[in-house]
């Protein structure tokens, strides 16, 4: 063997033991073998064996390693770590990482998710979906509400309370529905479908609220108390936490409570007294009991020797004394029962803490981890659900509505926005699926949560333009027959809420994904938290795991990048395969990026948010295409679903290397040398094709099994619009013939609109049986319904109180008259 060829081999030994992740001990030991072999063929000799001695005895023996390296590194990062607040630590510690540790890992494993259940509903639920469901679908006029009452009229209240719509995730023991997290999402789905102001009032007490924190935290006597109640409807709950100094910063909420002694049902007692001013509560105008959220101090230490407790959260019943609450707030149009709630100086015992007074202190943990919960499936859904049933009435409507003597949806131009809404709503039911999946396994999934709220809010803002676009001044002019108007006022209160979408992207998912996620880095904070040997010891396990993670990933992204992610071994084959393959490459990509990010900018990386938005873009990116592949694995890898699910994939892969990209544009010197790295040959992912987009629209205009599976569990019934619409599309389809051949006995081109009169014209002709003049006279019917908008008379626009002088003005005058 020639000495070329020895380097080679032992390179490609090296590369390889580092790519598989090999122990130290084994990587030694394969270069002491290697090292032999050079022996052997007389290339190495006693110098190369010093070097190779000299580095590979002091990391291998402990003892050395301990004190030649890991001390001096540990007090440099010791250094270099900036302070964590208590409520960070909070919120890095609460909830669990689920697959969003694999996709971090470089090296996810695809068995393991593919493994998964497949998400599915008990009889009892699916019977919930297709009666109160279905039912309270049916009852909702969404004009009435966001008009006429702005509210939801008292039948309707009355129709979620009895059918226990609010105690979706209460105990059965105590009267309540006890839904699987997946259940939950799909009632919210179909309700989105119907009306903003409808998903919002039930997502919210099955959200973080009063129930949620009941369950979980409170003593025996709140849960026999306050859960039979919340369950039957005889109490409704908000949470109030929001404050004007304090929104996205939540842990600096001033309101107080102090402990002190006051008078409680006649006598003295140590209780708080609070001091709160909150605004922006959904449901407060009509909560019955509020769930606070305060900070709270004991000055005169009557209960502990703690001056300043911390984030507390306690139970409050509507009418005690010194609560101010009723107000309104006006959000956008959707008018959900929304409000302030002030108190001052109210007085209540301290067995009001959620959990009694051992909680006291506690709230902010207890919130962070019930957030992300409720943050994986509300928003999540009702945005999975309003784009579900807009991309299905999107493509109704683009072949009723002509232009150009064409149905609009046939235009190149309207493909694009159609082809988006579709792959959405494949994408959108896949993201909620798999993480109510998880949440079922018993996760409590922040990062996850994070990563559904920010992106399945983000594509409802995305998909509702394009619906609104394709819908023209149909969407715009607001009334009884506009499907979509509400829908697109209400975006911006589901980017605001659960954590503002800027806030939630630049800082929270790859804040708490990389240390939480990351194999090593909490073990190595935690480590360097502690003092002494031991500490020292957990430090070095970590580090080294974390260089051998580092300098695998490296290895993965060169020969990935030369197009060796094509050679990835995963577990499936078919159309899908590819996309498994680069998932891989992206994975250890950003796995090397992140640790790149924190070798260089180290503790600033928590203010380089710029930075931190993009690698949780590429996470993020890798969880959603992971739901993607899940979904299409799930359902059987259905062929003809195949354009949905590779415009899915093409779109989040594109824009998990757009992000990897922009990053390493804004890297500098060290982004300049990782893009040569990564992409030696270029991009890989590739936009949807205009083929695919063009597939995809021609999908979306008529009924097929395809549209009917991406529509799946939405309210469609025909007293609905999105049901209406459906109707129409089948009756205007089936006109199409019809109005050929009248056109053919009439040796003439009509134009396709007065469908009734191209019918009279047929029966005329005597090419047109009565069945069929009928049904061009219900197409036309439906297609009339469907272009036109409503009008109204000036007065009918006046609201609150100028309505109300003028109905008195009319009064008066006709009294006179
Ligand atoms: C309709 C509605 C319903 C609500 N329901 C409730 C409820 O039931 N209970 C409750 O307690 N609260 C509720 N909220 C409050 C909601 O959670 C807050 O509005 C939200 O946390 C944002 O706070 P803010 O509106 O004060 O915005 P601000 O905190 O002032 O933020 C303004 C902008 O700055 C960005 N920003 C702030 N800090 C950072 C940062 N460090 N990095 C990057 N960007 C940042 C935000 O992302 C946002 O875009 C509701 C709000 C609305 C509008």
């Amino acid at each position: 063997m020639s000495i070329a060829l020895w380097i080679i081999a032992t390179v490609i030994v090296a590369a390889a033991l580092i790519y598989k992740r090999a122990s130290l001990l084994l990587f030694s030991v394969g270069m002491v073998a290697m090292f032999a072999i050079g022996n052997v063929l007389e290339i190495v000799g006693p110098v190369l064996w010093t070097i190779l001695a000299v580095i590979l005895v002091p990391i291998n023996l402990a003892p050395v390693r301990l004190n030649l390296l890991t001390k001096p590194i540990l007090k440099a990062y010791r250094k270099v770590m900036p302070e964590m607040s208590d409520t960070e630590r909070d919120a890095l510690e609460a909830g669990t990482v689920w697959w969003d540790g694999d996709l971090f890992s470089g090296d996810p494993d695809w068995k393991k998710l593919l493994d998964v259940p497949k998400a599915e509903l008990t009889a009892e639920e699916q019977e919930f979906l297709d009666g109160p469901c279905e039912e309270v679908c049916k009852m909702l006029d969404d004009w009435e509400v966001t008009h006429e009452l702005t509210d939801m009229p008292e039948h309707v209240w009355q129709y979620l309370k009895e059918k226990k719509f609010f105690a979706m995730i209460i105990k059965k023991e105590y009267g309540g529905l006890e839904f699987s997290a997946y259940a939950q999402s799909r009632v919210l789905q179909k309700l989105a479908g119907v009306s903003t102001v409808l998903a919002s009032t039930v997502g919210v007490p099955n959200s973080l609220g009063p129930g949620e924190l009941l369950q979980h935290y409170g003593t025996k006597e709140q849960q026999d108390h306050y859960l039979p109640r919340l369950a039957s409807g005889d109490e409704i709950p908000c949470f109030a936490l929001t404050s004007p100094e304090a929104g996205s910063d939540a842990g600096a909420i001033p309101d107080s409570g102090v402990v002190c002694k006051g008078e409680w049902n006649g006598e003295e007692i140590v209780g708080i007294k609070l001091n709160f001013n909150k605004r922006y509560i959904t449901l407060a105008p009509v909560a019955t009991v509020l769930g606070l959220a305060f900070k709270m101090y004991d000055p005169d230490g009557l209960i502990g020797e703690e001056e300043e407790l911390g984030i507390t959260c306690a139970l409050i019943p509507r009418d005690t004394k010194g609560v101010e609450i009723g107000r309104r707030h006006f959000p956008l149009n959707v008018p959900f029962q929304n409000g302030p709630i002030r108190g001052n100086d109210v007085f209540v015992p301290l067995d009001y803490i959620i959990g009694g007074q051992k909680n006291a202190g506690k709230g902010w943990r207890m919130l962070v981890e019930c957030l992300s919960v409720g943050r994986s499936i509300t928003l999540p859904s009702n945005s999975a659900g309003g784009i579900k049933s807009i991309a299905l009435a999107t493509g109704a409507y683009s072949r009723i509505r002509r232009q150009f003597k064409l149905p609009i949806g046939k235009m190149e131009g309207v493909e694009e926005p159609m082809a988006r809404l579709a792959g959405n709503a494949y994408l959108m039911d896949a993201v909620t699926t798999l993480s109510t999946k998880g949440i079922d396994l018993g996760e409590k999934p922040g990062v996850i949560g994070a990563i559904a709220k920010y992106h399945m809010t983000e594509k409802l803002r995305a998909c509702m333009d394009d619906a609104m676009d394709v819908h023209g001044g149909k969407g715009i002019c607001l009334g009884p027959n506009n499907y979509l108007g509400r829908g697109y006022q209400g975006v911006p209160v589901a980017i605001t809420v659960e954590g503002a979408n800027i806030l939630t992207r630049n800082m929270m998912i790859y804040g708490q994904g990389a240390i939480r996620c990351h194999p090593y880095v909490l073990k190595e904070m935690e480590a360097s938290a502690e003092q002494g040997p031991e500490a020292l010891k957990k430090f070095d396990n970590a580090l080294f795991g974390h260089i051998g993670f580092a300098a695998s990933n490296f290895m993965r992204s060169v020969f990935y990048g030369f197009g060796g992610h094509r050679l990835s071994s995963v577990p499936v084959s078919g159309p899908a395969r590819k996309y498994y393959q680069q998932m891989n490459r992206f994975s250890a990509n950003m796995a090397l990026l992140s640790d790149v990010a924190m070798g260089v900018l180290g503790g600033s990386l928590k203010r380089k948010e710029r930075v931190s938005a993009r690698l949780g873009d590429m996470l993020s990116y890798l969880y959603i295409g992971s739901a993607i592949l899940k979904r299409f694995h799930d359902e059987g890898q259905i062929k003809e679903d195949l354009p949905l699910m590779h415009w899915a994939m093409q779109d989040t892969l594109h824009k998990l290397q757009e992000a990897q990209l922009s990053m390493l544009d804004n890297f500098g010197g060290v982004g300049s040398v990782m893009r040569a790295i990564m992409f030696p040959l270029g991009r890989i992912a590739k936009r949807p094709s205009d083929k695919n987009d063009h597939k995809i629209a021609r999908m979306l205009m008529s009924p097929n099994d395809v549209r009917t599976r991406l529509g799946k569990g939405q309210f469609l019934s025909p007293e609905g619009h999105f049901g209406f619409l459906e109707e129409t599309l089948q009756n205007v389809i089936a006109a199409e013939p019809l109005y050929d051949k009248v056109c053919k006995a009439a040796g003439k081109r009509f134009s396709f609109t007065q469908l009734d009169q191209i019918g009279a014209k047929g029966k005329e002709l005597g090419v047109l049986s009565d069945d069929e003049v009928a049904l061009l006279e219900k197409a036309e019917e439906g297609r009339l319904r469907t272009i036109n908008v409503d009008d109204f008379a000036p007065e009918d626009l006046l609201a609150g109180k100028a309505a109300f002088d003028y109905a008195l003005k009319n009064l008066k005058e006709s009294d006179a008259a």
